[in-house]
């Protein structure tokens, strides 16, 4: 049985990797995206396909979302604010677009009772310094003259908005929360450090590590990652549940750079840069961000299938052929 399937941010890096795996389904595709931070080269290779429509539009516009989701049997709400560095260049933009967008979805998802899935992020968890964070786990936020936790609240309002409907109209929405997600299509533009690290070094220049690299992270390949998304959607006993999501493989943004360096076979050198030179003040880094996954792998027997190697190797490959 074919079904519809109205996707937001369809454009984006997730987005385009979601509808390409979805039409391999057989499912029928409507993605919307503005294109502010989506690009068409994300989806160039769909458009032949006769089950994928897209419509270049807005999830502030009501009436685009209103029919796009009427139209459709499932909604997957990846459209948001990309990236540390927008967030904190354009902190009202990403506000507005963050909580506005997705009332506009769960408005339009909650007419038909539409099973709806809604992106979030890792970045809720803010500055706790818990290892690995659970679910369930405080969110703990810095000042509101830190922009960057401005974005870690319109999610978590987006969260907030989510379960509200889930628990008083009964709309079977759930939540992923994305750890670093990385993989062929991501831009380096709005901070994102593995295909930065990567055109630097296939550039053969300095690898810009921010800090002093000791800083970790969990980089989850984006094809586990909608993969799982499309389990957690397929379950109706996900609906009023959050699900971390990515990689539990933990390393250092300095191993990470000399990972790069070896892979590529660059000249390049490490430099390390502090953070005021690049992050507007007041930014506040974490030192390290780890997902506890027993949830989702109880859920959808998750298993992350392509380690840190094998995902850097396929976007080395992928930024080669670019150049
Ligand atoms: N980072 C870096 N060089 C860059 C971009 C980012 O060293 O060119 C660092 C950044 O300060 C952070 C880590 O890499 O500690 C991950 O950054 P990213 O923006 O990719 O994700 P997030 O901060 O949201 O985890």
């Amino acid at each position: 049985m074919i079904n519809a399937v109205f996707v937001t941010g369809g454009a984006g890096f997730i987005g385009s990797h979601l509808c390409e795996k979805l039409l391999l389904g057989g499912k029928k595709v409507f993605a919307l995206d503005n294109l502010s931070t989506g690009r068409m080269e994300n989806i160039q290779h769909l458009i032949s396909n006769g089950n994928f429509k897209f419509t270049k539009g807005s999830v502030l516009d009501k009436d685009v979302v209103d029919k796009m989701a009427n139209d459709a049997d499932e909604v997957y709400h990846l459209a948001a604010a990309v990236g540390v560095k927008t967030i904190m260049e354009k902190p009202l933009e990403s506000w507005i677009l963050n909580i506005e967008g997705t009332e506009n979805v769960l408005n339009a998802a909650c007419k038909r009772k539409t099973p709806v899935l809604i992106a979030s992020t890792s970045e809720i968890y803010g500055k706790n310094t818990k290892v690995p964070f659970g679910e369930d786990d405080d969110r703990v936020y810095g000042s509101v003259k830190n922009y960057r936790w401005g974005y870690a609240f319109s999610k978590g309002v987006d969260e907030f908005l989510a379960l509200a409907y889930f628990r008083e109209k009964g709309l079977p929405a759930r939540i992923a929360r994305f750890f670093n997600t990385i993989g062929p299509r991501q831009t380096g533009i709005y901070g994102m450090v593995v295909p930065r690290f990567i055109q630097q070094a296939l550039k053969n220049e300095p690898i810009m590590v921010y800090g002093d690299g000791n800083q970790t992270r969990c980089f989850g390949y984006v094809k586990d990652v909608v993969g799982a998304v499309i389990a957690l959607m397929e379950r109706d006993d996900t609906a009023g549940e959050v699900y971390n999501l990515g990689s539990d493989e933990e390393i250092s943004i300095n191993e990470l750079a000399k990972m790069v360096i070896k892979l590529t076979g660059s000249k390049s050198k490490i430099a390390h840069i502090p953070y005021s030179d690049v992050y507007p003040e007041g930014f506040e880094d974490m030192a390290r961000r780890k997902p506890d996954l027993s949830k989702v792998k109880r859920s959808i027997n998750y298993k992350p299938t392509v380690n840190i190697d094998g995902i850097l190797k396929e976007i080395v490959d992928f930024e080669k052929n670019r150049l």
